[in-house]
């Protein structure tokens, strides 16, 4: 069983991961720059797929059976909120998704708030061109936080393993989706706004100015960042001269190469 829902999560991930590189190549919604602190593609590829692998590999050897393994196990166990309430299982995977969904948007904004959790997640925002692969690329000790974190979360609210395999496809889909290099068509876009984060909202989080970058922190649906006061709808630059990445990491070879990404966290002041 937990073979096949993996399965199932990489064969999701890999469509919408083509899906979305096909739309980045034939419609870009940005150029790459080309200038000495940007990194060409093969080598923003090398680093950020490269950080996929390695943190894949380090979340497996730390929980074999996946966060739904994990569920699988605390729902046995009758652990939490939601068996003490007795709901149906529709009413308690809805719920438990819409908590999850809550809970990474303060995880993101805890990320960015503390100091040292930002020294990992600063590996996220040093990528001077957004595409798909930026979704895929953090640090390993920040894919291994948020596991522990989202553990956490199961065992508390009692979340089903029905609701935990929804959720990390949907996270990991719409984490691509809002990373891709496109533009969506204007009237899709202020229609989409009201629901999702989209490309375009994105982006402004990955400015390299401060005050835009602490906004538009939900991964998925926008409306946290409506209720909690953190949306922002244009950035002071439009959407395709908006300076991305982060200008105390200008070198390509702290930015973008897998050593460099690795390392970065323990380098610096900050
Ligand atoms: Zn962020």
């Amino acid at each position: 069983m937990i073979d096949e829902i993996a399965a199932i999560r990489l064969g999701v991930f890999l469509t919408i991961l083509a899906l979305m590189m096909g739309l980045e190549s034939l419609f870009p919604a940005r150029r790459l720059a080309k200038n000495p602190q940007t990194a060409n593609m093969a080598t923003r590829w090398l680093g950020n797929f490269g950080l996929l692998i390695i943190a894949s590999v380090m979340a497996r050897l730390l929980l074999p059976l996946g966060l739904a393994g994990f569920a699988v196990y605390t729902s046995q166990m009758q652990w939490g909120l939601l068996p003490a309430i007795d709901l149906p299982l529709w009413a308690n995977i809805g719920i438990s998704i819409l908590l999850l969904d809550m809970l990474i948007y303060w995880q993101h904004r805890l990320f960015h708030r503390i100091p040292l959790l930002w020294r990992l997640h600063k590996v996220h925002h040093a990528d001077r061109h957004v595409d798909s692969s930026t979704a895929l690329r953090f640090h390993p000790l920040e894919i291994i936080i948020s596991i522990g974190i989202k553990a956490l979360a199961i065992v508390v609210i009692g979340v089903p393993a029905e609701a935990v395999v929804l959720f990390e496809i949907l996270l990991n889909g719409f984490a691509i989706f809002n990373h891709a290099n496109i533009r969506l068509p204007l009237r899709i876009e202020k229609a989409a706004r009201y629901l999702l984060v989209t490309q375009a909202l994105h982006r402004i989080h990955h400015s390299q100015i401060m005050a835009e970058s602490n906004t538009n922190f939900g991964f998925s649906i926008i409306w946290w960042d409506r209720l909690f006061s953190t949306y922002a709808r244009a950035a002071s630059k439009a959407d395709d001269k908006i300076n991305i990445g982060l200008s105390d990491y200008p070198d390509v070879k702290q930015n973008a190469w897998l050593t460099g990404l690795l390392w970065l966290p323990f380098t610096g002041k900050k």
